[in-house]
């Protein structure tokens, strides 16, 4: 079994309902469970402003499931909760990011891991630190330090 992180977000509609069941349904997926889950914090948008807040939790996983594969799983739950894709950053009924698989590096076009710029968000950091205090993010360091660094993006726990 695999390791692996995902990050959840969502800022339409009732988000933090949308992040509880986009949980639960991470926790049906074939050959994998839930081991841990953040709470939910609210976060400022980054990159396009003038949208709600969103609430934010990052769960981490065992997995038999390949990362291409859980990638797709991850797709799928997203277009279940009604999702659209309209532009880069919009307001969005529910995100999923694959964060972390063990420590692998994969870089393709369709998927990278580690997730290229959860290093740089507090959003991600600060859910993942909570649950797994000690993480590494290959290529990049403690997430903890990481997200020391990270003190002027805004954020609350829920
Ligand atoms: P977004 O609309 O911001 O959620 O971006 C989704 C796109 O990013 C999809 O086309 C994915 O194939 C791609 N992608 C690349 N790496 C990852 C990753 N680690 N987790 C989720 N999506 C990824």
């Amino acid at each position: 079994m695999a390791r692996a992180f995902v990050g959840l977000g969502a800022n339409l509609g009732d988000p933090a309902e949308q992040i509880a069941r986009a949980i639960e349904a991470v926790g049906g997926l074939p050959r994998s469970r839930v081991v841990s889950a953040s709470s939910l914090y609210r976060t400022a948008p980054i990159g396009y402003a003038a949208q709600p807040d969103f609430v934010n939790a990052v769960v981490e996983i065992e997995t038999a499931l390949e990362p291409v594969d859980l990638l797709r799983s991850l797709q799928d739950i997203e277009s279940g909760s009604g999702r659209t894709r309209s532009f880069r950053n919009a307001p969005r009924t529910l995100d999923l990011d694959l964060l972390l698989y063990d420590d692998r590096t994969i870089d393709a076009p369709a998927l990278q891991v580690p997730h290229p710029r959860m290093h740089e968000r507090a959003f991600v950091l600060a859910p993942l630190v909570e649950i797994a205090p000690d993480i590494e993010i290959p290529g990049r360091g403690a997430a903890s330090s990481l997200l020391a660094r990270l003190t002027n993006q805004r954020i609350a726990k829920l």
